[in-house]
């Protein structure tokens, strides 16, 4: 009698499904090319860290992902979903994706706490107390819980940005973007919020991090991808990006801020 092989429950790491995928990806703001021609993949469980010097499209290529700004060419998928116009396509995306931004961007005229729970409350209709209890956890797990009936003003900016990262984590997303989320924080609060992340990484969150923390990128990333002039140059794990830059634009890059 023939035998029929067993399933293989788990596929290999590197085949989990896409998060996002980006394919032929570009974007003019007029007639200035931002983003030429991205490939980009991040699977499930992946955290990237995306690095290049100012102006290089960085932003510009993660807020594609949310929809925050409109490729013109090329398509993006997030989770299997083609990105188009269709709002509702838009707003399942952005339920999807969690963004954290350089300056926090947390309503000033509400508490942390409020902060936390207006999303969940508003956007997906969970009850108060729910959505409160699970801020409540968010903001332990950022180690904040102390600061929740607070208004942002009367924070740190470590803690406004660990208020803003717990506020992302209440709705849930599957991947969370982080677009230099420590560079305007005095540096002795730097640590604090890199924690929170490498923390974030550890228990399995998909990331994609623009940031110049190469120590951060050392410890967490799965690859290090080097934007120039709206293109992806390099893109390689991070013993090989530091250890054996491929391109002259990397070498450059990496002798001025290492
Ligand atoms: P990075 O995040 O790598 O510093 P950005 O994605 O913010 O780069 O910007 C890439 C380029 O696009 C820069 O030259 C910037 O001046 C330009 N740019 C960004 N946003 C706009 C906009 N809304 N209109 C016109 N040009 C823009
Ligand atoms: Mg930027």
């Amino acid at each position: 009698m023939m035998t029929t092989a067993p399933q293989i429950a788990q596929s290999p790491a590197g085949e989990a499904p896409f998060s996002v995928e980006m394919i032929g990806v570009s974007k003019w703001y007029g007639h200035f090319q931002v983003l030429n021609s991205i490939d980009f993949g991040v699977r499930r469980g992946e955290k990237i860290v995306v690095c290049g010097p100012s102006g290089s499209g960085k932003s510009t290529m993660i807020r594609c992902v949310n929809r925050l700004e409109v490729h013109q060419q090329g398509e993006i998928r997030v989770n299997g979903t083609l990105l188009t116009d269709n709002v509702r396509v838009i707003d399942r995306v952005r339920q999807d994706v969690g963004m954290v931004f350089q300056n926090f961007n947390l309503y000033p005229h509400l508490t942390v706490l409020e902060n936390c729970v207006l999303a969940p409350r508003w956007v997906k209709g969970v009850p108060r107390k729910e959505a409160e209890e699970r801020a409540m956890g968010y903001l332990e797990r950022v180690r904040i819980p102390d600061q929740a009936g607070k208004y942002p003003s009367q924070l740190s900016g470590g803690q406004q940005q660990r208020a803003a990262i717990a506020r992302s984590l209440c709705m849930n997303p599957e991947i969370m973007l982080f677009d230099e989320p420590t560079s305007a924080l005095d540096p002795e609060l730097v640590r604090e919020v890199l924690d929170t992340m490498v923390e974030l990484a550890s228990d399995g969150m998909t990331m994609v991090c623009v940031t110049h923390e190469m120590g951060f990128a050392r410890q967490v990333a799965d690859r290090v991808v080097f934007m120039d002039r709206g293109r992806i140059v390099e893109s390689a794990s991070p013993g090989e990006f530091f250890g054996n830059p491929k391109e002259e634009r990397t070498r450059n890059f990496l002798s001025q801020i290492l």
